[in-house]
């Protein structure tokens, strides 16, 4: 995997012209059945096209709005067990308009002090949010919904973790320095070390 690359908080390479040929990120395994993508000349793991899809980018850090853009996405298909993997940008997630810097930004906003920032989920919305002009009717205290989603899916993402706190206390403490763009470096490297499917 390449390594994280930054211009003003977005990872380059995500967009649809720097799409990877199809044998370059074909896992090497089926994820289902466990069997492997190749036996020597035979291709188990099949090419099954390719999209574009959007995903929120940016840390909304330094006055800078968070940033939706277009990725570049691409699936295979096991034709032994017909399971459907997907591949995507490292720090992307299946089924997720969020990216995993977007999602760790905004547990950060929300996580008390020392380690996060200590707003509301109002407040944390409106900076990290994907829509910060949108203006709610909903009773207050708001809810941001996708907190919780995300919260359940901590364990996926980063096996081993089992909440917002756990996975903060872990991030920070691999960073060498302690600033937000440390920090979101070390969340999608562990992500995809610790080997949650993409
Ligand atoms: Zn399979």
């Amino acid at each position: 995997m390449q390594p994280i690359t930054w211009e003003n908080y977005t990872p380059t390479g995500w967009g649809p012209e720097g799409m990877p040929e199809v044998d370059d990120v074909r896992p090497h395994q089926c994820p289902r059945c466990r069997k492997p993508a190749k036996e020597g000349a035979r291709v188990y793991l099949q090419g099954h096209g390719h999209r574009v899809r959007e995903v929120v980018v940016r840390p909304a850090v330094e006055d800078l709005e968070p940033l939706v853009v277009e990725c570049w996405s691409r699936r295979y298909r096991c034709t032994r067990c017909g399971a459907v993997v997907t591949v995507l940008p490292v720090g992307v997630l299946s089924r997720c308009l969020y990216s995993v810097m977007a999602i760790v930004h905004a547990f950060i906003l929300v996580s008390a002090a020392p380690v996060g920032a200590g707003l509301s989920e109002e407040e944390a919305y409106d900076i990290q949010g994907m829509n910060p002009s949108r203006r709610w009717t909903t009773p207050f205290p708001y809810r941001w919904r996708s907190l919780d989603r995300w919260r359940k899916r901590i364990g996926s993402w980063w096996p081993g973790c089992r909440g917002v706190s756990e996975l903060l206390v872990e991030l920070f403490s691999r960073a060498s320095r302690s600033g937000l763009r440390e920090v979101l470096a070390v969340a999608v490297g562990s992500h995809i070390q610790w080997g949650a499917a993409m």
